[in-house]
């Protein structure tokens, strides 16, 4: 049975009943994070009257025109040795694969030095593992979550390819790459005389020229991530969730309960409340006492119509920090790093530069017609999303900042809060996710 919320349906405001029970848990945020925690504590059981707070609609964040890939091999953090070498050739290139806008260092700066530190090799060590872990479990709880919506025949395994332009950037991939293999991640190198016709196999239509390709087989993508939390939403409708329009302003734990102040003036209560408003969950933060280094990674993309390529699989030209998938039965091209802040207005000139790259990789590419958009990634300096109950109260929990890996670790997160709601220590150490790890 398909359930599906329709694109962009209005959520109901809040109303005097909502204001009046106590619900077993409020989430905040309708992003895919909420949504799989909302999905997820209905099936198992562990809160029946749940009330999902979203200030916009189901999907307006980072959730909606996301690549839409299930990146499980993706275990190291953005803060490495390698990536601090070439920070200082991209960062003021504003259409290059990581750019800043200057105006938004002085605010950055505090969130840049702990990215510096943790790209300390024990650092990225810790994080590398504990990635690993988190992505690991995502897998299996991936599989789990889309049988429960009836997705699963959305999900394609079709790996993902890794292409290179040259002997000597594959070359400097290779560390990245062993390191996967310590953390048994399989993928298979293409590199010498017959590496054109193996990359032809993966992925026929390639501008000639690529020096080598590495191809990850336990990669998958979603026919549509916009689509896929509309079915989540759905779900939880049809199971009694309740959706609200409103924006939480704070949060006060009480004896009994937890508060939630909404704009308006209204408040709402829960036994629990779930912190999972993606780039803006810092702001909520903060009426707890906690104060967690949170910054937004702004994406960007364009999705072309159905028939702009025949391709096969997600392709990643790791030089120029995009992705190419087949996506919303298009292709969708797009990904970089903008770090410019909540409120900048979009630079759709770097959607622009993705897409003429991509035409230069695939000449037979039809730019036409596309839509832009730009998403705000949630990202801690480390890479690692911050998932574990509030300093003051235990009754709160935090689920966000999960920046590049928001899709792929949706359903882990979510049975990782469901169990700590229930009561239950969670299959995972969650330990190096704790809120408490940038006192
Ligand atoms: C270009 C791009 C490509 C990406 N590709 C991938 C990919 O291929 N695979 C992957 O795993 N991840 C990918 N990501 C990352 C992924 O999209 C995010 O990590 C993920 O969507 C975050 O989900 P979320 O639910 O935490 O946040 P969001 O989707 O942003 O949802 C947060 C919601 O909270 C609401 N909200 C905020 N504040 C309040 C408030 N005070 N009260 C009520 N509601 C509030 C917002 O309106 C929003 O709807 C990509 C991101 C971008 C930008």
């Amino acid at each position: 049975m398909v359930v599906e919320l329709a694109p962009d349906a209005p959520l109901p405001p809040v109303t005097t009943a909502d204001a009046e029970q106590v619900h077993d848990a409020v989430v905040i945020g309708a992003g895919v994070i909420g949504l799989s925690i909302a999905l997820r504590l209905v099936l198992a059981n562990s809160a029946r009257r749940v009330l999902v707070l979203e200030r916009d609609s189901v999907a307006a964040g980072a959730s909606r025109g996301n690549a839409g890939a299930y990146a499980f091999s993706d275990i190291e953090p953005l803060a490495s040795p390698g990536i601090l070498r070439k920070v200082p050739r991209w960062l003021f290139n504003p259409l290059g694969p990581l750019s800043l806008r200057p105006g938004y260092l002085p605010t950055l700066a505090p969130w840049l030095w702990r990215f510096w530190r943790a790209s300390q090799p024990a650092r990225v060590s810790a994080s590398t593992t504990a990635q690993t872990a988190l992505n690991r479990l995502s897998a299996a709880a991936t599989l789990r979550l889309l049988d429960a919506v009836d997705a699963t025949s959305m999900l394609h395994q079709d790996g993902n390819l890794h292409l290179y332009e040259s002997t000597s950037q594959w070359k400097a991939s290779l560390r990245g790459w062993e390191a996967r293999r310590a953390h048994g991640i399989d993928f298979e190198h293409a590199h010498g005389p017959h590496v054109a016709e193996r990359i032809a196999q993966w992925q026929p239509g390639l501008a000639p020229g690529f020096a080598a390709a590495t191809f990850v087989p336990g990669w998958a993508t979603i026919d549509d991530p916009h689509q896929l939390v509309r079915r989540i939403a759905g779900h939880c409708a049809s199971r009694s969730v309740r959706f609200a329009r409103a924006t939480a302003k704070a949060i006060t734990p009480l004896s009994a309960v937890v508060a939630v102040q909404l704009d308006g003036g209204c408040v709402v209560f829960g036994r629990h409340v779930v912190i999972a408003a993606g780039a803006w969950s810092h702001h909520l933060t903060h009426s707890l006492g906690d104060d967690i280094p949170l910054e937004t990674e702004r994406g960007y993309n364009t999705t072309l119509p159905p028939g702009a390529f025949d391709l096969r699989r997600q392709l990643t030209f790791p030089a120029h920090g995009f992705v190419v998938t087949p996506v919303a039965g298009g292709v969708r091209v797009g990904g970089a790093v903008e770090l410019a802040g909540l409120n900048a207005p979009p630079n759709y000139q770097r959607s622009d530069a993705m897409l003429t790259k991509a035409k230069r990789f695939l000449p037979a590419l039809k730019v036409e017609d596309g839509t832009r958009w730009m998403g705000f990634r949630p990202s801690l300096p480390d890479s690692l999303p911050v998932i574990g109950p509030a300093r003051k109260d235990s009754r709160v929990l935090y689920a966000f900042g999960h920046g590049h890996l928001g899709l792929t670790q949706s359903a882990a997160t979510a049975e990782i809060v469901e169990a700590l709601i229930a009561g239950q220590t969670p299959t995972l150490d969650i330990a190096a996710f704790s809120p408490r790890r940038f006192v």
